[in-house]
């Protein structure tokens, strides 16, 4: 590696007055961009389908914020179910920080939409009108077309920055509601329509101009890197032990050649060491392995590795920290399938109304009132009853109709509860209310009732 550090003073896509750099980067060529490829498209068209696709009438995927209501494969969460969600969250920090502890940043390489877009379609676009670093071929054509290819190029962006919008809307709103958006005049949907167009702008100014440095400078998950990743991490790494002295065939394998630089979509030299700006994206391991070909090396001077592999030889990825995580990672998932088996389909809760105590009916009877809230949590209409489990003596009025449920909705209604004095166990009697589902219980709700002992 370099003695001279100074690559650390600043990051690489900027000049000496600290203005951005254009990065522009070769396409890449070999083995780990095919799989790449593959992934990208994968969790591309995952992205298009999943808020279209529904399983038992809900979508696959729904991120419902302003009515905050929830779909996760299928399930229907409301704001109600805020510790599911909450573990949920728990589940998914947890994951990204175990995952980034062994594996690096192979996430934002891989999977992170800013790269699955980036590298897959506008890279893709540009390469057709710029021409991709590996033949000059559209550097020759005339200049006279250098126009119509910039034109061509950016009108390409702003339509893909459009279509991309729709589908990060219908992430939030389902396919249905983007449709009828869609298919509605303008007039009638300004507000929504000025939304998009301010949204796709958005995108279009990221993928056409800011590009690595929504890397670099915006993701706090890059900047998480260096107090997740240790010597034993896994990322993409120069065998400096192999390379080193790099120049010459007669000296390390590394013959400085520089085009591990030129196909790096952040423009880093990865013979540097572990730097912030490095995606994972694996383009200087296949760039490598060409040169390596080509000199008669073996491959793999860059590849997957750990620092404590190169020095030591030990290639295992198993340690304390990885352990430790995993286990508490698999004691959150199974808390997690625990409570969503055990979560009811209908969500009631029975609260006292505020400012008031017990009331005496007559000389032998005593009222409670109370606020009952009911949410339905599925998609189909339900029928329910509420009654008392115990205390059967006692009378419960509502002052509206409960007893039907659309799908997806919440009701309230005040709830009297009327005692006979006798009954009564002390002060405040704890009463068991329970809610059934054509004669079968579906959940229980324990309470108190005030009221003076006979
Ligand atoms: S591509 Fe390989 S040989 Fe060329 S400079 Fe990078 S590490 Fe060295
Ligand atoms: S250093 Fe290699 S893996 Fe890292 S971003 Fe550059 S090309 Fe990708």
């Amino acid at each position: 590696m370099e003695d001279n550090e100074t690559f650390r003073d600043k990051p690489n896509n900027l000049d000496e007055t600290g203005k951005s750099r254009k990065i522009i980067a070769k396409q890449p060529k070999g083995k780990w961009y095919l799989r790449r490829t593959y992934f990208a498209w994968f969790c591309i068209l995952f992205l298009i389908i999943a808020p279209l696709i529904h399983i038992n009438g809900n979508p696959f995927m729904l991120f419902d914020v302003v009515n905050r209501k929830f779909s996760l494969f299928g399930n229907l969460f409301f704001a109600q179910d805020t510790f599911i969600l909450a573990l949920i969250m728990l589940v998914i920090v947890v994951f990204i920080v175990l995952f980034t502890v062994i594996y690096g940043r192979l996430f934002c390489g891989w999977a992170c939409p800013q790269t699955l877009f980036l590298e897959m379609i506008y890279r893709r676009i540009e390469y057709l009108f710029d021409g991709n670093g590996r033949n000059n071929s559209k550097k020759n054509q005339e200049k006279k077309y250098k126009a119509l290819r910039l034109i061509g190029k950016h009108a390409s962006f702003i339509l893909v920055s459009f279509l991309i919008t729709n589908v990060f809307i219908m992430w939030f709103t389902g396919a249905d509601k983007l449709i009828k958006i869609m298919t509605s005049p303008i007039s009638e949907n300004q507000l929504g329509f000025m939304f998009m167009a301010g949204i796709s702008l958005f995108y279009y100014f990221v993928y056409a101009f800011l590009r690595e440095q929504i890397c670099t400078f915006f993701c706090p998950y890059g900047r998480l890197q260096g107090v997740l990743l240790d010597s034993k991490s896994i990322s993409v790494i120069y065998d400096y032990k192999r390379g080193e002295p790099r120049g010459g065939r007669n000296e390390g394998d590394c013959i400085d050649c520089g085009q591990c630089i030129a196909v790096c979509p952040t423009g880093i030299d990865i013979k540097n060491g572990s730097q912030f700006e490095c995606i994972n994206c694996t383009a200087c391991i296949d760039e490598c392995n060409i040169v390596m070909q080509k000199i008669k090396k073996p491959g793999n001077l860059i590849r997957f590795d750990s620092y404590h592999g190169i020095e030591t030889g030990n290639h295992s990825i198993a340690n304390a920290r990885t352990y430790a995580y995993s286990a508490v990672l698999l004691i959150l998932v199974f808390i997690l399938g625990f409570t969503v088996s055990k979560r009811s389909s209908i969500d009631v809760s029975i609260n006292r109304m505020p400012g008031t105590m017990c009331q005496e009916v007559d000389s032998v009877t005593v009222s409670n009132i109370y606020i009952v809230k009911i949410i339905n949590k599925t998609n189909k209409q339900k029928h329910i009853a509420i009654k008392l489990m115990d205390l059967q003596q006692g009378k419960l009025e509502f002052t509206s109709d409960i007893s039907t449920l659309d799908a997806e909705v919440s009701t309230q209604s005040v709830l009297m509860i009327k005692l006979p004095k006798q009954i009564l166990k002390g002060h405040t009697t704890d009463l068991k209310i329970g809610v059934f589902e054509e004669n079968e219980l579906i959940t229980v709700n324990t309470i108190n009732f005030i009221g003076a002992q006979n």
